[in-house]
Parts: C-alpha cells; structure tokens; sequence
C-alpha cells in the first residue's frame, strides 16, 4: 500500500497530467475516467470532479482528425502502450497540443484492466506549419471541399473495417480453436464478471465440470483425428443441452466447463448433468473401429453469502474427482465432506513422500506353515509404515495413494533393503526361517533395479519368493515385465501368483509365467468351511494348480477348522491368524526360539474328519 501522503503528493507535484482510467475487457475501451492528478486540471481547465466517471472523449477531443482517431483505437484494442501527439479541446474549447502515453494495466485480484494516461502539453505544434497571412487565406475550392468528402469517406470506410477486425480478433482470442466453445482465458474472465454481477445481487449459479473419461485410451488406440472428432461430438452435446445465457467452455484438453444460473429449483442442474452423463455415454465411431466412451461430471454451486464464491470452479472439480473415483460415466455433487477427504488425501500424499525420504516403512512377517510338518516354511514380508503420529498403519492405509502418486516402487525398495539386515539377525538367532516372500509391485517387477538389488542382498535366492497379484501379471504382460521373469527364474528365485481368483488369469497366462506357487485369497478359503460353491471354486482352484505342478497355498487360515479342511482339500501350505499376525523380525525370532519353528500339529489325511452341516 501507498502511504496517502506520498499519494496525495504525487497527485499535486507531478508536473504531467495523469489520468486512470477503467478500461472494456473485451476491446481495451475507455469506460470510465476514475482518477486525474492537479496537473491535468491545470493542462485541461477541468475540475477533478468534472472529470471522474466522464469517457474518454475528454482526453481526445471531439476534432481530433480521422487518422490519428483510428490510430489510437486500434493500439487500445491491440492492448499496448504507445505514445501519440494530437490536439485536444480544453474546458474553453481552446485547441492545444500535448503528447500522451498510454500504459496498459491490470488488476490481477478481479481481472479488471485500466489504462494509464500521462499527458505533457506541448508549447508548440509538433510540426511547424508556414504562418499565413489571414487576409490572404483564400476560401477553399469546390475540387478542395470534394477532395476532403472522400478522404472522410474513405476513412470513415478503414473505420468500420477496423472495427470488423477488432470484434472478429476479440472473438478469436475468445475461442478455443477447436470445438467454437469458449477458451480458457475467456471462461476466467466470464466467470469473474458471473462472479462480481452475483455479488452485485445477480443470479447464484453452478459450475459444472467435466471430463471425458479414458480419452488418452481414444487418442492412443484410434489416433489424434478421433480425438479431435469426440471432442468436437461432445462440444457438440454441450451446446445442444444448454441455453443461450449458459457459458460453454473447453478448458484443457478434455475438460469442459458449463456455467449455469440457478433456476427456481435444483431440478435444472440434476437434470442437465445427469443429460450429460447419459448422451455422452454412447459407442463412439471413427472410421471403421469403434469404442465406447463415456464422462464424467462434478456439479458445485455459488452464491453471493459464501466467504469465497471463487472457491465454486474447484469445488466442482473435487466433485468431479469423486465422480471419477467412483466409477467414472456418472456426476457428483460437491460436498464439504468430499473436500474433507481431498484434503486428507492431499495430505496423506505429501506425508507418503516425506516418509520415503525418511524411510519409514518397516516389514513385518507372518509365518507360512507347511502342512506336511506343522513347521514354518516361509514368512511372507508384509509392510508397515511407522508414521510418526499416526502410529503403525496397514497398506489398506496408504498403498492406493502410494500407487496414485507413484512411490509405490519406492516402498518396495525400503521394504527390501530393510528385509535384507532383519533376515540377518533372524539368521543369527540361532532358528532361521528357509525362505521369505516379497509382495512386489508392478512398477517395481519392471524395473531393472530388482534384479540388482537382489543380486547384491546377499541373500540366497534359492530362499526368495516374489509374489506377483493375479491382477498384476494379467494387465502388465510388457516386454520389461517378461524379462523381470526370465531373470528371476535364472537366478533360482521361486514366483507366486497372490490373490489367486480374484481376477480372470488364463491357462495360457499361467503357462507363461510358470509360477511354482499359487496362493488363493482368503475371501475363498474363509466360506469354503461353510459353503458348497466357495468349496467347490476352492477345489478347483486347487486342482488346476496341482495339475500344472505348482503347490498351493491357502491364505486366511483363521481357526482350526479352516486348517483341517484346507490341508485335508490339499493345499500344501497353510497362512492366517490362526498361526500368527504379522509381526516385527524381532517379535518372530522370539517366537521361534520358543517353538523351535513348530506352529501346528500336522494331522494324517486319515485321521481328518470333519463334518458340514
Ligand atoms: P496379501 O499379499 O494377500 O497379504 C495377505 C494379507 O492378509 C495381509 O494383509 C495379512 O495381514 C492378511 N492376513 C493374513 N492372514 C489373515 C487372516 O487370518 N485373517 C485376516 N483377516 N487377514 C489375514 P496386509 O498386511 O494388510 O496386506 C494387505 C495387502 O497389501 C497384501 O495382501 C499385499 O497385496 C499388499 N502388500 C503388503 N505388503 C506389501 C509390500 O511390501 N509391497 C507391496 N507392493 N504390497 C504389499
Ligand atoms: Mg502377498
Ligand atoms: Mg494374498
């Protein structure tokens, strides 16, 4: 801020005449004298008051000649400074010459754009002109008079075409080139003016933003033209559900953004979002393929009593996030909630990057018994982060954000590396276990570093499980993901598949990998005690995988009677709470120092019995 007594001072003591004035966002014209310094009153014999909330014509005089009139409409339209010397009326009506410099500003808090005036009266016309004899001025001629019609006339023409010029250049900064629609940089001025004019007792009004869902797929898969021509087919949709005093913009490369006043009732915006998720949801043609596509849409409402109606554009994208989260091809509400848990998952992600900076991710283990012994076989390395106020959390916690902003393959490395100095002392404790096995992410399994960092572990390979989710080897079958397995299989490292039938694995798929251990998820086991079908998927899973020689394990084992049918079904290797939770290395070695590694009474095929009701 200004001190008033140094802004007071330079509007007495600047011997140039200063004039602000609040200038058209659309073609830079003058709308409003708002301030003038002593000097221009003295320059032009009007009072401050008598210029404040004039129009520009004051600074230009009413005779200014047609050249140097078009001249200075055409750099105020073109927005740049520029310096002219002309002739100006004062208050008398008296002609004097002065030479102005018009300075472009603008007002970054509400996009309002003001042009600066210095005016410097010059003693002397800028161009000496032979004096002349009063008495001997002869009248002007009839050729003279004809001769200056059609100089007006042909001015009068460059006028109106200059004008054309300056609207269409308007209209075209204001277009997104593409769809017709409004463009980005007009939208935010649109919207700051829907903005002020409901501060000003205007209409509330929603935002409605949305988003074509998967358009990267459409751009890769049928190429850039069929991109363009969705865009263009959802432009279309757009304008074809709203009306003339909506605003419809394309605002990035497949985000649209509708502006809509409020109606009388809520309906008008359900209504229309909900129109749009439905036309927009339609197979997509482009030449001889076709696709289907869809959008999503995030709808969050503006009225004048909110501390901050500006806030309403990200509101609405919250919105669409949620939308998008949800299943995409369907619209949100915005809710305070949703920006609640934006705000826990914004804060979730930047802790997730701090704490892999700090390494705070721990393993822990949960023992794998073999059914044959009863003893441990493996333990399968689960990890736990130490968040520093949050205590100890479960991936259920983190993993999905970890995934989102890619620190998953991060996390997998600290797990491993600290892996490596707990199998150590599990080692010199005296009982080691044979073997552990690694959850490894996708992004990890196709980077070159697990190989390295296996080799330089340390540990035997021999004693290393990789467990690859079903859902990951179905999706990522890449050039890099196969030379992962090859690698691990020369190294002597052992694959499980986890999670097994929870996706839609082939066969085929399950020949190429050729894991030697299939794991089947616990929402299968647990039923399988109690329910036919849940037994029956559980045998066949079984079946498959002993037939094509891989051994099986079942994970979940919570009771007893999870163990006995489980191991009597033929699963090789039994997991679950009913052995041991997942613990710290040091909490596993104090255990088997006291079960010398025996976990459970093996039962003899025989000897099960056990009976459903
Ligand atoms: P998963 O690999 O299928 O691991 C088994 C999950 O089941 C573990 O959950 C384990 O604690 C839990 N579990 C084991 N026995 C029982 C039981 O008897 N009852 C019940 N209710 N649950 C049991 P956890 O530790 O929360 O891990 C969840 C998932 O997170 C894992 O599923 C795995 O997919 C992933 N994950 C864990 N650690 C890592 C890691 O270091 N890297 C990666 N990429 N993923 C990991
Ligand atoms: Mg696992
Ligand atoms: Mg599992």
């Amino acid at each position: 801020m200004i001190p008033t007594q140094i802004r007071d001072q330079v509007s007495d003591k600047c011997t140039e005449g200063l004039v602000l004035a609040l200038a058209c966002d659309d073609d830079g014209a003058i709308m409003e004298l708002k301030w003038c310094n002593k000097a221009f009153t003295k320059i032009t014999g009007y009072a401050q008051a008598e210029v404040i909330g004039q129009r520009g014509t004051i600074l230009i005089g009413h005779e200014m000649e047609q050249g140097k009139h078009l001249h200075i409409i055409e750099k105020l339209m073109n927005w740049e400074q520029f310096t002219v010397k002309v002739q100006n009326n004062g208050k008398d009506g008296g002609l004097y010459w002065q030479q102005m410099t018009w300075v472009p500003l603008s007002n970054a808090d509400n996009g309002s754009r003001w042009w600066l005036c210095s005016i410097v009266r010059l003693m002397d016309e800028p161009r000496a002109v032979p004096s002349q004899d009063p008495t001997k001025v002869k009248a002007p001629s009839i050729e003279l008079i004809q001769e200056l019609n059609q100089q007006i006339q042909s001015l009068e023409k460059e006028n109106t075409q200059l004008h054309a010029l300056a609207r269409s250049a308007t209209r075209e900064s204001n277009e997104d080139a593409l769809t017709g629609l409004s463009n980005r940089r007009h939208f935010e001025v649109e919207f700051r003016s829907w903005v002020a004019a409901m501060k000003d007792g205007g209409p509330s009004f929603a935002v409605i933003y949305i988003d074509v869902d998967r358009f990267k797929t459409v751009n890769d898969t049928l190429g850039h033209d069929a991109g363009d021509s969705l865009l263009n087919s959802v432009a279309e949709t757009l304008r074809d559900l709203t009306d003339e005093t909506d605003l419809v913009a394309r605002i990035g490369g497949d985000e649209f953004v509708i502006l809509k006043p409020l109606g009388d009732s809520a309906l008008n915006i359900s209504g229309l979002a909900d129109e749009i998720v439905q036309r927009t949801q339609i197979p997509f043609g482009f030449e001889d393929k076709t696709v289907t596509v869809s959008a999503s849409v995030g709808v969050a409402i503006t009225d004048a009593k909110m501390d901050n109606p500006e806030q309403v554009v990200a509101d609405a994208d919250t919105a669409l996030y949620h939308a998008k989260t949800h299943g995409k091809g369907r619209w949100s509400f915005f809710t305070e909630e949703m920006h609640a848990n934006l705000i826990a998952t914004k804060r979730l992600s930047s802790d997730l990057l701090l704490a892999c900076e700090r390494g705070e991710f721990v393993p822990f283990f949960q023992p794998v018994i073999d059914v044959a012994t009863g003893k441990i076989s493996s333990a399968e390395v689960l990890v736990r982060w130490a968040h520093p106020v949050r205590g100890l959390l479960a991936p259920v916690e983190f993993l999905d954000a970890a995934a989102d902003i890619g620190v998953l393959r991060r996390i997998d490395e600290i797990v491993f590396s600290k892996l490596c100095d707990a199998l150590a002392d599990l080692d010199q404790s005296g009982f080691s276990i044979p073997s552990v096995a690694v959850n490894t992410s996708a992004e990890r399994l196709t980077d070159s570093l697990l190989i390295h960092d296996i080799q330089r572990s340390g540990i035997d390979p021999g004693r290393l499980t990789i467990e690859i989710l079903e859902s990951v080897f179905i999706e990522r079958m890449t050039d890099a993901f196969r030379w992962t397995l090859d690698q691990l299989d020369e190294l002597g490292v052992t694959i499980a598949i986890d999670d097994f039938g929870t996706g839609h694995a082939s066969i085929q798929g399950l020949l190429q990998i050729k894991p030697s251990i299939l794991k089947i998820d616990r929402q299968f086991v647990q039923p399988a005690v109690e329910d036919k079908t849940s037994e029956a998927l559980v045998g066949s899973i079984i079946s498959i995988g002993t037939s094509l020689g891989m051994r099986i394990v079942a994970e979940g084992i919570e009771t007893e009677e999870h163990a006995l049918v489980l191991n009597a079904m033929g699963c090789d290797y039994l997991q679950g709470y009913h052995f041991g939770k997942p613990m710290r290395a040091e909490e596993l070695c104090v255990l088997l120092k006291e079960n010398k590694g025996q976990f459970w009474k093996p039962q003899k095929p025989e000897s099960l019995a056990y009976t459903r009701t």
